[in-house]
């Protein structure tokens, strides 16, 4: 498909393959970092300090000077004045450049040194007879060993001797005129004489724009054809008797909001097609998805089928597992649980159980994917906070079943341009609002000298009957360091707050263990549980009303606004009470100002987007979605519109286009898609 690099040495093309040059297209999308004007020479006197400049002259003088250091200084001098060249570290052959007589070009910043004007490690270039170049010169990202003048030979011979064909049509509705994609590439490569280095750095370029929408376009194509290859698929079509939701729906101490009888509706609605539901629930922290998920699971069990209740971490699963027991046991349904802590005979007969069909329903972490676990008939899965599934381990969920439905839930909201380019493929059901008894958290910035203070408030909130976390700091270098912080603070709470129990749970424990502890923690039986982030998604206990967070600078605004989530659930106000010390980065500052002014996570999700961008909010490398280079769908969103539309039209009247076009852009694309 894409043609390979022409004539290269095995070195250079190990070279190339550091910068993910591998053949001739990925040359080709090599785009300059910057241009240089070397266009113009400017007379030495009129040279000004602390700009660049290019300057041409004679050589009059060299001397290697070993104060303060070994050092090259060479003069050069045109008609109207003189200055000095100065290199610090230096080979044989720049020494011999800069001979006494020698005519050179040098581009460099003009800096005043302790003998007038000077240059520091300018670029020196001989004077060619084809005089000065006509047009800016690209510099491009590179590696050690690999010469612009290598890469850029590369790319010109690559531009004029195999330009990139047009696999668009000509005149296609919806798209803004653009150049071809041939023009743009030159222009950007070799940019001709009349533009400046501020028009080609300028992101509404028509030429960058057409990259943009190529790749944009490449993008809806393939999770469109994604989408189309799956609704292609065959699978049960569930259709409920609402006996048993109807039941549950009763049996509920609060009624459900009209937020989630919607998406329920929705989620019902795909069931009952035969191609396999492929949505994600989102909604924020503590909107109820979990009791959405439990219906879905019935209406699959009123049909006869089994449900995989899959969650990324055993606190949660086991917290599933208890919610659900306490909702469908009264309903005849059994639940097998398959988490780490289950004994060799309790796990093998849960096993049996499924392959069996006795047991509708399996609750588990990744656990419930491994190659032992069979089951008769799996007609649904749920993978609650799905960002924190990789896409191996996703893939490994889908193919357990035949296509089965697919449900996922994040609290990790997107925002609707990412939802329109990275999630085109995917159906999405939103919770907007949150059950009517809440009222707002109170988010609270404290230094955390002021800790005593802090202990008070906790002591305080537990003698009226609340309960509390208190999330140790995160240490990124490492798990023991981690582990040993939140020992020290557990240590450090018991004994400033002896009226209280103060418990503690963290990775390290075995699941067991974990589970006892949080068991004690939802009983009441501990009044400030000390935890790491193992507690921060999902864990749902209503009569915890403070969560203490120590080093919150340290955190992202998704885990902040996550562990924030675990208070606020009940009727009581939730109180966050956010602790950091000076001095503070800039970022961090602004991280803590967002979670402090925004509640909604929707609003903290596009600041994280602005923050961070979006390879990094979704968790690129992990959730393995191929990233865009050159688009930004929130800044491109016209362009976005139009790829969309495009795509729609070329699979519809040029479907042998539109694959050549993915093809071109997303060679690997289809290792991501299935996931
Ligand atoms: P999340 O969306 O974060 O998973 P959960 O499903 O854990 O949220 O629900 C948070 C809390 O809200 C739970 O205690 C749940 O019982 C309660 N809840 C869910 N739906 C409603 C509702 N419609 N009215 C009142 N409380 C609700
Ligand atoms: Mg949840």
């Amino acid at each position: 498909m894409t043609a390979p690099l022409p004539h290269i040495s095995p070195t250079t093309a190990k070279k190339l393959a550091k910068l993910n040059i591998h053949n001739a297209w990925d040359a080709l999308l090599h785009l300059p970092l910057r241009y240089e004007d070397e266009t113009r020479l400017t007379p030495i006197a009129d040279t000004q300090i602390g700009q660049s400049w290019q300057i041409q002259g004679q050589i009059t003088h060299q001397e290697i000077t070993f104060r303060p250091r070994r050092q090259l200084i060479a003069q050069i001098r045109d008609a109207s004045g003189g200055l000095n060249l100065r290199l610090l570290h230096f080979y044989p052959s720049q020494q011999k450049q800069l001979a006494i007589g020698n005519t050179v070009r040098a581009i460099g910043e003009v800096r005043l040194g302790h003998f007038g004007k000077e240059m520091v490690h300018p670029k020196i270039h001989p004077i060619s007879e084809h005089g000065l170049p006509q047009s800016l010169t690209p510099v491009y990202p590179s590696t050690a060993g690999l010469q612009q003048s290598q890469l850029r030979r590369l790319i010109s011979q690559l531009l004029e001797q195999q330009p990139p064909s047009e696999i668009l049509p000509a005149n296609l509705p919806h798209i803004p005129p653009l150049p071809s994609l041939a023009d743009s590439l030159r222009l950007l490569h070799n940019p001709p004489p009349d533009i400046s280095p501020q028009q080609l750095d300028d992101p509404q370029l028509p030429a960058r724009q057409r990259l943009k929408f190529d790749e944009l376009l490449a993008q809806q194509l393939s999770m469109r054809t994604a989408r189309a290859a799956r609704q292609q698929q065959r699978t049960q079509a569930i259709i409920g008797t609402g006996k048993l939701n109807n039941i549950l729906i009763q049996n509920l101490p609060f009624a459900l909001t009209e937020a989630q009888q919607r998406v329920i509706t929705e989620i019902r609605h795909d069931l009952a097609r035969p191609t396999p539901m492929n949505r994600l629930l989102q909604g924020d922290v503590g909107s109820g998805k979990t009791i959405v998920a439990a219906l879905a699971a019935l209406t699959a069990i009123e049909a006869g089928q089994q449900v995989a209740l899959m969650a990324p971490t055993e606190i949660l699963a086991e917290q599933h597992h208890h919610k659900l027991r306490q909702w469908f046991e009264p309903l005849g349904i059994r639940l097998v649980s398959l988490s780490g802590h289950l004994k060799k005979k309790d796990k093998t007969q849960a096993q049996h159980d499924l392959a069996q069909g006795h047991a509708q329903i399996a609750i588990g972490t990744h656990a419930l994917f491994q190659q032992s676990v069979e089951f008769q008939n799996l007609g649904l899965s749920i993978i609650d906070e799905q960002h924190r599934f990789g896409v191996a381990q996703r893939l490994a969920l889908r193919h357990k079943g035949q296509a089965v439905h697919q449900l996922m839930m994040s609290a990790t909201p997107i925002p609707r341009t990412l939802a329109m380019s990275f999630f085109a493929d995917l159906d999405i059901s939103t919770i907007d609002s949150l059950p009517p008894n809440r009222t707002p958290i109170q988010t609270r910035l404290i230094n955390q000298t002021r800790q005593h203070e802090v202990e008070g408030f906790v002591l305080a909130a537990c003698q009226k009957g609340r309960q509390a976390y208190w999330v140790c700091p995160l240490v990124e270098e490492s798990e023991q360091l981690q582990l040993q912080a939140a020992c020290d603070k557990h240590q450090e709470l018991v004994q400033a707050l002896p009226q209280l129990n103060i418990g503690l749970v963290h990775g390290r424990l075995k699941a067991a263990e974990k589970a006892a502890v949080m068991a004690d923690f939802i009983a009441g039986k501990i009044h400030v549980l000390v935890a790491t982030t193992v507690i921060e998604v999902g864990v749902d206990v209503p009569n915890a009303t403070v969560i203490v967070i120590e080093h919150a600078s340290r955190m992202g605004l998704a885990q902040l606004h996550q562990l924030r989530g675990r208070v606020g659930r009940g009727g009581h106000t939730g109180h966050c009470l956010l602790l950091y010390s000076e001095p503070l980065s800039p970022t961090a500052r602004e991280r803590l100002k967002t979670i402090y002014q925004h509640t909604d996570g929707f609003e903290i999700a596009r600041h994280d987007l602005r923050l961070r961008g979006p390879g990094e909010l979704l968790g690129a490398r992990q959730s393995g979605l191929p990233m865009l280079r050159f688009a930004d769908p929130e800044a491109d969103i016209i362009l976005l519109e139009a790829a969309r539309q495009t795509a729609h039209h070329l699979l519809t009247h040029h479907p042998k286009l539109a694959q050549a076009h993915i093809d071109r852009w997303l060679p690997q694309s289809e290792t991501y898609l299935g996931a």
